[in-house]
């Protein structure tokens, strides 16, 4: 059955005393609409959504070339593009935008013309995790499918509106910090305008023991949280056999979720784990699929290419770097924008949707572990059984690569393994690893986050 059928009879009324029929705000007027739209764009032909991508690309691409200097100068040796079939015949030549690219533009990249209807508009900095966050500016058009499509994230997985969500996100409001947190009575600014909820309480990254302790007094039905945050509770709940009693869900976003950790989530908190991919320059890229782990790419959001070391489609099965055009961002376009990420392409989805199918987000560049034989690969972190998020007593870990042969193992908050230990840990490693590698341990009373909170398990500073 169609969900939005369901959901229709949970719109709001926006006019006091008027309960039937439902007079909606016009807001929850254009959201269902969209959503409702969306219920058949996600089962177009490949070729449709694709012709409607150009469509809207060719209005986009056009504005940038006259009202974007970087474009204005990039693009300036273009021939005239006046139709959308041209544009897609020319799209593979197009050049592409790097991170550092994007980063020299400032605000070349910003349009000279404010459109009504799109603006105004913020500026929106990427967390840098990387430490080289790019900034482009959001507005009116890009809030509007922000909202969309995290009410259809809702929609897909079923959520019952009527439920507690509890998240756990950095935050600097003063009032969001342990033991108590904070709390709103909706759950998002997605869901206010158009239905009613139940409350949402926020807590800001803290330890994972004042966050378990939390859970357990919040006892919330649905979780909101970075995949990291996830594996220290899960950890954490593991050691306590104990579990907040009502959680029936955990929504993930900001960061790599391994394989292993939905395993330990079910297994520890009997629970499903929900990912989306997104970035605050371009917002939401993919959901996960209803059915599956597949990630959807949200095709009517934005463009998404996966190109090989020849800049070339891969296929189904292989890896490469993630390439995005949003569709609406006349603010600040972002035009064939390598957003730094690599994914493994997916076979279409068994669900009935045909939006495009990524498999895994595998991450950055600097995720990827340097064999010795030359190899690289996005480490797995478990191999024949054994996991690495088990051996260190669920302390706050960082793997770093420093050289070729050469692994740290950075922990926090952890009383020092003995000698004895440490070498038995070393048997083990080797095995996750499929090397053995020089690993060494450091003990330290804090492993840092990004400014936004974000956190990297593996980096290699080769
Ligand atoms: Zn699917």
């Amino acid at each position: 059955m169609n969900p939005l059928h369901s959901f229709s009879s949970l719109v709001r009324s926006a006019v006091p005393r008027i309960m039937w029929p439902t007079v909606p705000h016009p807001m929850a007027a254009q959201l269902y609409y969209q959503l409702d739209s969306f219920s058949m764009s996600e089962k177009l032909s490949i070729e449709h959504l694709r012709q409607h991508q150009f469509e809207q690309l060719f209005v986009l691409f056009n504005f940038a070339r006259q009202h974007v200097p970087y474009y204005q100068q990039k693009m300036a040796d273009l021939p005239c593009i006046n139709h959308p079939q041209v544009l897609a015949e020319l799209w593979p030549e197009l050049p592409l935008l790097t991170r550092s690219l994007l980063q020299q533009a400032g605000p070349s990249i910003f349009a000279l013309e404010a459109l009504p209807a799109h603006e105004p508009a913020e500026l929106l900095s990427s967390s840098g995790s990387t430490g080289q966050p790019v900034t482009v500016k959001g507005n009116i058009a890009t809030q509007f499918f922000w909202n969309a499509i995290s009410l259809r994230n809702h929609l897909w997985h079923q959520d019952k509106f009527d439920k507690t969500f509890a998240a756990i996100r950095f935050t600097e409001n003063k009032a969001a910090q342990p033991p108590f947190g904070t709390s709103y009575p909706h759950w998002s600014t997605a869901t206010f305008p158009i239905v009613e909820t139940g409350p949402c309480h926020h807590l800001t990254l803290c330890t994972a023991e004042e966050e378990a302790r939390w859970l357990m007094q919040i006892n919330p039905d649905y979780l909101n949280c970075n995949p990291s945050t996830l594996r220290e509770i899960t950890q954490y709940f593991a050691q306590l056999n104990q579990k907040p009693s009502r959680l029936k869900k955990v929504h993930t976003h900001s960061e790599i979720v391994e394989p292993q950790l939905r395993t330990l989530v079910q297994e520890v908190l009997g629970i499903p784990l929900i990912d989306t991919y997104s970035a605050k320059e371009v917002g939401y890229i993919a959901l996960q699929c209803s059915e599956n782990e597949n990630y959807h790419i949200q095709a009517e959001n934005l463009m998404v290419e996966i190109l090989n070391d020849k800049n070339s489609p891969c296929q189904p099965g292989e890896t490469g770097r993630v390439v995005i055009t949003t569709l609406h961002n006349f603010s600040s376009p972002l035009i064939r924008y390598e957003i730094g990420d690599y994914a493994i392409v997916g076979e279409p989805c068994s669900c009935g949707r045909t939006l495009p199918v990524i498999k895994q987000i595998l991450g950055r560049k600097r995720n990827i572990l340097k064999m010795p034989d030359g190899r690289q690969v996005w480490p797995a972190f478990a191999n024949n059984g054994l996991r690495l998020m088990d051996l260190f007593a669920g302390a706050q870990f960082q793997v770093i690569q420093k050289s070729l042969n050469e692994i740290h193992i950075n922990l926090a908050l952890i009383k020092p393994f003995s000698d004895v230990e440490e070498n038995s840990l070393r048997e083990k490693l080797i095995t996750i690893f499929s090397h053995p590698f020089d690993f060494t341990f450091n003990y330290i009373s804090h492993i840092p986050r990004s400014a936004g909170g974000k956190f990297e398990d593996f980096k290699c500073e080769i």
